[in-house]
């Protein structure tokens, strides 16, 4: 079934591509440079590092309510943006599984992964969802400290295939790292406090991120996101609420939460939202700072509920 909707969708990226113009270093001349994302994180960081630089477009293939890539189907829409692409940037880790097939029929496309050199955590922190391959778990955006590693490669991938850009690039990669940083640092010192604390979250999106800073994730529900927890799995969470010491439960924006609400009202532990800023506003200045702006919230959810 899926061998047939990618024969299908080859076909017609085979008919787009004709119709496109080359690659990059053949493009006419005033064409911009035409750099896609895969998803919203990837969207907000490159915007950051492309930002005002003169004959450069950056786009995202992926709606920005669309989410984690979970069981992502492309469509003929996607397919043409695709296909007018001169750069693909990715996430990595296996998030973008789903493009593989696709990246392989245009060699000419060239593909930043923003996760080069990053160390995926494995085994039980990898996915019990469908987008990590080999068991590693690809939310490492989610952490500041590996969003400044993901933008530092982004930058340095643009420097490599527009040279006459990499200035720019680098340029602008340095004023984004350098609010990212007094983030982080704002961040390690407002939750310091809060290391060691036990928390629940829903999906498993968020390992990196307690690495950072210091919080342990006592369980993990609903790896499946979008589905609700079974009873079962409900009734084990109130027990492990109970008796680990679990600080607060973590669900998300961009996901049903009545799991989480169920375990909050039979245990009366604190419930939060924590955005791993899959969505956002998609217009470029608002979207620019969109990264920025969820930690922002994250930070005030933590010492709310934690305190
Ligand atoms: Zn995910």
């Amino acid at each position: 079934m899926v061998a047939e909707r990618f024969g299908f969708a080859g076909r017609l990226l085979a008919a787009a591509v004709v119709l496109a113009l080359p690659a990059v270093g053949l493009r006419a001349e005033g064409r911009p440079l035409r750099i896609l994302t895969s998803f919203y994180p990837m969207y907000v960081h490159a915007l950051n590092v492309a930002w005002a630089v003169n004959g450069v477009r950056v786009g995202n293939l992926t709606e920005p309510i669309t989410g984690c890539l979970h069981d992502f189907q492309l469509t003929t829409v996607h397919m043409r943006a695709l296909a007018d692409a001169d750069v693909l940037v990715v996430n990595g880790g296996g998030m973008e599984s789903f493009l593989d097939k696709v990246i392989a029929q245009r060699p000419g496309l060239k593909v930043i992964d923003a996760s080069l050199g990053i160390e995926f955590i494995r085994g039980a922190g990898g996915d019990g969802h469908e987008h990590g391959t080999g068991g590693v778990n690809p939310h490492v955006w989610v952490s500041p400290e590996l969003a400044i590693r993901q933008v530092r490669n982004i930058a340095e991938g643009l420097a490599t295939i527009d040279p006459a850009r990499a200035g720019d690039y680098r340029a602008n990669a340095d004023v984004y790292v350098g609010k990212l940083e007094a983030l982080r640092s704002r961040m390690r010192v407002e939750l310091g406090p809060f290391l060691g604390r036990r928390v629940v979250t829903f999906h498993e999106t968020f390992p990196y991120f307690a690495r950072e800073f210091g919080l342990e994730i006592a369980a993990v529900v609903q790896r499946d996101p979008g589905t609700e927890p079974s009873p079962k799995e409900l009734a084990e969470t109130i027990d492990l609420v109970r008796s680990a010491k679990v600080g607060a439960v973590f669900a998300e924006p961009q996901y049903p939460m009545a799991g989480a609400e169920a375990v909050r009202r039979e245990t009366g532990v604190k419930l939060g939202l924590l955005d791993p800023v899959v969505t956002g506003p998609d217009s470029p200045p608002e979207a620019r700072d969109a990264y920025l702006r969820a930690m922002e919230r994250n930070l005030s959810v933590l010492k709310e509920t934690l305190r």
